[in-house]
């Protein structure tokens, strides 16, 4: 099926074609047949952009930043430093400072657990999450239990993956001191309420940490109108390096904070008696930074940033519709995930078929999806299925990815159905 054919106009407007011809990946074939990527919530492709703009620090504009005072090492601060300010655009926060560097989503989670967590919460005091989360922000939190005896509540979804209100509200106390939720599950693509969510959250006298792995890639994101306290990212899935993000704090918040991780680039002056710490975001940067991945990551947000964002708001809508609606039309598939409001992922198991294999069989025709349990295991034992099958989307995905995953789809039928 072309991938024009009936897409609804505001996403048919969206140059698919175009967008694609910028990630030289998409042109490798994948045992010899043409690669279909549908694994962009695990980790995005990356357009030339990227590419080119982690060369060229390479290659003409590399030193390392902050120390030396050569004209060099100047111009490779003020290329990283200038990406606080494209991160700050990006997620609308109200000053430079409040962006940290970080080497993704995990990092930013355990820098609020070790820093703010271990110097405010104490026995008794409770951390609130969904039962969706991915294990990075589940895991930190667990480590906190074990150290502070802090209480970790978990609030429930129900059984198209969307979270219980009620509930939620209900484990809500005061003695809630932080509600950590992410923006879009990545292993049923539920977008989280979190207009409804912050509110509530603030309303009990909790901060709010979000998990925006999987929502930037996919959803406007504007820190201040969510209300979010500290807000998390990762560069990889947001097409730009790995081993970059960031961690957005409220100013307030972060000149509290401890610093979480010592050494060089993170102080003022250091005497064998005492350590001045420098303000943040540096304090919370210790040590050499990902300094070519970073500006990487500035190209990156540069490259989303000029993206047409209702098209791509409705293409990915549309892959989504139209996903769901073939998936539906092959025999024995359930899908894991139905919830009304849902982003660019796609979990399904076959009747007849262990996820693994059919992951094995896909990529045999040029199809990669992921398989397992997607770090989110509390997800695959709520459905009671050791592992599912995962397609998802970026702004480079097209129906023919889908079709070739249908297409893919009948070749397992044939060999296990
Ligand atoms: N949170 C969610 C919802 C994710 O999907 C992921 C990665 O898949 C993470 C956190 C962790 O991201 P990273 O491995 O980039 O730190």
């Amino acid at each position: 099926m072309p991938d024009t054919a009936s897409r609804p106009n505001d996403a048919a407007r969206f140059d698919v074609a175009a967008v694609r011809d910028q990630f030289p990946i998409l042109k490798e074939p994948s045992h010899g047949k043409p690669l279909a990527f549908l694994d962009s919530a695990a980790s995005a492709q990356k357009p030339q952009a990227v590419i080119d703009a982690v060369n060229e620090t390479y290659a003409h504009r590399y030193a390392n930043v902050h120390r030396g005072v050569y004209e060099l090492s100047e111009r490779t601060s003020a290329a990283y430093e200038a990406v606080r300010g494209k991160t700050k655009s990006l997620i609308n926060a109200a000053d430079d400072d409040e962006i940290v560097f970080t080497s993704g989503t995990t990092d930013g989670i355990n820098l609020v657990a070790q820093s703010w967590g271990r110097a405010n919460l104490g026995p008794g005091d409770e951390v609130l999450i969904t039962e969706m989360e991915h294990h990075s922000n589940i895991v930190p939190w667990q480590m906190l239990r074990d150290e502070k005896g802090i209480v970790l509540k978990v609030a429930p979804f129900d059984e198209d993956g969307v979270l219980i209100m009620e509930e939620f509200e209900r484990l809500l106390s005061e003695r809630t001191r932080l509600v950590a939720v992410a923006q879009v599950s990545n292993a049923l693509g539920t977008i989280l309420p979190l207009d409804k969510i912050i509110p509530m959250a603030h309303a009990a006298g909790a901060l709010v940490l979000v998990d925006g792995a999987q929502g930037i890639p996919h959803l406007p994101t504007d820190v201040r109108a969510m209300g979010a306290d500290f807000y998390a990212f990762s560069g990889h899935k947001l097409y730009g390096p790995t081993g970059t993000g960031a961690l957005y704090g409220r100013g307030e918040l972060l000149a509290e904070l401890p610093p979480w991780k010592g050494g060089g680039d993170m102080i003022l002056s250091v005497t064998f008696e005492k350590t001045e710490y420098a303000a943040p975001p540096h304090k919370f940067e210790a040590g050499t930074p990902n300094i070519a991945g970073t500006i990487g990551l500035g190209a990156a947000i540069d490259w989303f940033a000029a993206l047409d964002h209702e098209g791509l708001a409705a293409h990915e809508a549309d892959l989504l519709a139209y996903g769901t609606e073939r998936l539906l039309e092959v025999p024995g598939v359930r899908l894991i995930g139905t919830a009304p409001d849902k982003a660019a992922v796609i979990s399904f198991v076959l009747d007849y078929a262990h996820p693994h294999d059919v992951g094995t069989i896909l990529d045999q025709q040029g199809v990669a999806v992921r398989t397992g349990h997607h770090c989110a295991q509390p997800v695959m034992d709520h459905f009671d299925v050791a592992a599912t099958v995962r397609a998802s989307f970026g702004a480079y995905s097209s129906r023919d990815d889908i079709d070739a995953l249908i297409a893919a789809l009948d070749e397992v039928r044939e060999l296990f159905g």
